[in-house]
C-alpha cells in the first residue's frame, strides 16, 4: 500500500461543513491535520492565500493541492476521484452486494428508519448522500426536538442518532445513489462512484437541498461572500452589512443568528407577508426594534456584484409594493437600485432530492416531492412501487421538521419490515410448492 497523502483541513469553530469534511476522511480511515482559523488572523490569512482568495471553511488540501470546500470535496467523492487522490482505489471491478434494505440518506428520517430497521433485524445499509447527517447538521441550536429541555446542537443530535443506529446493526456508507432500477427484483441500486447493490426494499429519506436563484454573480460568488448557510459562514463576515433573502422560518432564523456578527442584517422578501412561524416573526421584530435587522418587503435580488478576490460588494435590488417585483420589471412603479452589502445568504427553500428515483414509477408532485399513501393505518409511507417507501422532507413539503421527519422515518422502517416479512413468506411458500412439485 502506498504512503497516505498529506491531508490538511482549515476549519473554524461551529462549522458543520468542517465536521462533514472530517467525518468523510474519518470514514475512509484517512489521517489529517486541522488548523482552526477562528480568532487566529494569521492562520486565516494563510488559509485565504492558499485557497486562492476563498474565505470560507473548510478548505481541504491533499498533498498541497487545493481541493476546496465541502462542496468541492463532496463532488470529488461523488465521482470517485477523491479516493484516487487518496490512493484508495484498488484494481478490479466491484461486486454487486445484496442487502435486505437500503436507506437513502442520513438525515433525521433516514437515521430514525435505520434505528428501527436495525432493531427489526433488517440490517440496513444507509447511504449518506452528499450531505451526511442532513440539514440539521447546519444548525447549532435545536430547541424543539423532544427530550432535550436545554436544546441540542444539530450535529450532536445527528451523531447520537448515528451511534444509536450503528448499535442496532445499521451500516453507514459514504456515497450518493445515482439510480434505482425498479424493473428488476431485487431492485438494482447504483451509486455515483460505480458501486452497485441489490436490495429487497428501499426507504427514500433523501430530504431536500437548499435552493438558489440562478441570478448573475451567483455561481462566481458562491463561497466568496454568498452562502446558503448562515450558521456555517456568518462569522466570516463580522461587522459587514449582510443580506438574507427569503421569508420563511429559515430566513428568519438565519437573520436572527447573523445579528451576532453583522453590522446590520437586511431581509429581502418578495412579498408583503412572511411565511414564517409567528415565533420567528416575533424574534425578528424584536431585532428590528433593537436596530439590528431591517426588513425590505416586496423586494428581490436580481444580481450580486463582487469578485472572488474581494468578496461581495453590492447587490442589485428591485422593489414594487404589489410584490413579486421581478414579475413586474416593465412596471414604471418598479424601482431598481444598488445596495451595498458584504455578504448574502439565500434562505429560499429547498428542492427534494428525488432524481435517482426517476423512471422507477414512483409518483412525484410537480416539484419532485414523493407521493406516499398517507392516511390512517399501516402502509402510510408506501409509494406506488411496492418495496419503495418515502420518509421525511423528501415527502413532506409542509411540516419539514426534525421531529416529523423522525416520525415518518420510524413509520417507513415498520412498513418496510412488514413488506420484507411478506416477501420472505411468499418466497418460502413458493420454494415449498416447487419442492412439492418436484416430489
Ligand atoms: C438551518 C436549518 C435549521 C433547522 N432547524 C430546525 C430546528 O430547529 N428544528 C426542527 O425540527 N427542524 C429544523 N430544521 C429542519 C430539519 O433540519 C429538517 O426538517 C430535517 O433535517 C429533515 O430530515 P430528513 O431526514 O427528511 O432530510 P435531510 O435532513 O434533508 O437529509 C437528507 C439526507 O439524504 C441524503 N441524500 C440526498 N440525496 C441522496 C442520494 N441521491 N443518495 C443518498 N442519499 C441522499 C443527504 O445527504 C442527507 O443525508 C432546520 C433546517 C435548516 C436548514
Amino acid at each position: 500500500m502506498s504512503e497516505q497523502p498529506r491531508v490538511e483541513i482549515y476549519t473554524k469553530t461551529q462549522c458543520p461543513y468542517c465536521d462533514k469534511a472530517k467525518d468523510l476522511f474519518d470514514s475512509k480511515g484517512i489521517e489529517y491535520e486541522t488548523y482552526n482559523v477562528t480568532g487566529d488572523d494569521e492562520l486565516f490569512e494563510e488559509m485565504v492565500e492558499r485557497a486562492e482568495g476563498r474565505k470560507t471553511a473548510p478548505e481541504v488540501f491533499i498533498d498541497d493541492e487545493l481541493i476546496g470546500g465541502w462542496d468541492e470535496t463532496a463532488a470529488l467523492e461523488e465521482t470517485g476521484e477523491l479516493d484516487e487522490k487518496l490512493g484508495l482505489v484498488t484494481d478490479g471491478g466491484s461486486e454487486t452486494e445484496h442487502r435486505k434494505l437500503i436507506i437513502a440518506g442520513t438525515g433525521i428520517a433516514g437515521l430514525t428508519a435505520a434505528i428501527y430497521a436495525g432493531r427489526g433485524d433488517n440490517q440496513p445499509l444507509v447511504i449518506e448522500g452528499d450531505e451526511p447527517g442532513g440539514q440539521l447538521t447546519l444548525t447549532t441550536d435545536v430547541a424543539n426536538y423532544p427530550g432535550f429541555p436545554e436544546g441540542i446542537s444539530g450535529p450532536d443530535l445527528v451523531n447520537n442518532m448515528k451511534e444509536q443506529a450503528k448499535q442496532f446493526g445499521a451500516e453507514l456508507k459514504n456515497g450518493i445513489i445515482e439510480s434505482v432500477d425498479a424493473d428488476q427484483r431485487p431492485f438494482r441500486v447504483e451509486l455515483t462512484n460505480g458501486d452497485v447493490y441489490t436490495a429487497d426494499a428501499i426507504i427514500a429519506a433523501s430530504g431536500a437541498s437548499a435552493r438558489t436563484l440562478g441570478i448573475p454573480g451567483e455561481d462566481e460568488l458562491m463561497g466568496y461572500g454568498l452562502s446558503t448557510c448562515a450558521t456555517c459562514d456568518g462569522a466570516f463576515f463580522r461587522d459587514e452589512d449582510m443580506l438574507v433573502v427569503g421569508g420563511g422560518d429559515a430566513a428568519m432564523e438565519e437573520a436572527t443568528f447573523l445579528t451576532k456578527f453583522a453590522d446590520t442584517v437586511y431581509i429581502a422578501h418578495r412579498r408583503e407577508e412572511f411565511r414564517a412561524e409567528q415565533y420567528w416573526i416575533d424574534r425578528v421584530h424584536e431585532k428590528v426594534e433593537e436596530g439590528e435587522i431591517e426588513i425590505m418587503k416586496n423586494t428581490e435580488v436580481t444580481e450580486i456584484h463582487g469578485s472572488q478576490e474581494a468578496g461581495v460588494d453590492h447587490v442589485t435590488l428591485v422593489e414594487n409594493e404589489q410584490g413579486h417585483p421581478t414579475d413586474r420589471l416593465d412596471d414604471p412603479e418598479t424601482n431598481e437600485f444598488e445596495f451595498d452589502v458584504g455578504a448574502v445568504f439565500f434562505a429560499i427553500g429547498h428542492t427534494p432530492n428525488t432524481a435517482y428515483l426517476e423512471g422507477t414509477g414512483v409518483t412525484m408532485d410537480d416539484e419532485g416531492y414523493l407521493r406516499t399513501q398517507g392516511g390512517d393505518g399501516g402502509g402510510q409511507t408506501e409509494t406506488d412501487v411496492p418495496g419503495i417507501f418515502g420518509a421525511g422532507d423528501v415527502v413532506d413539503y409542509h411540516y419539514q421538521q426534525a421531529v416529523t421527519a423522525a416520525g415518518m422515518g420510524s413509520k417507513a422502517a415498520l412498513d418496510a419490515d412488514e413488506y420484507l416479512e411478506d416477501l420472505e413468506r411468499a418466497e418460502s411458500s413458493a420454494e415449498t410448492e416447487a419442492a412439492a412439485a418436484d416430489d
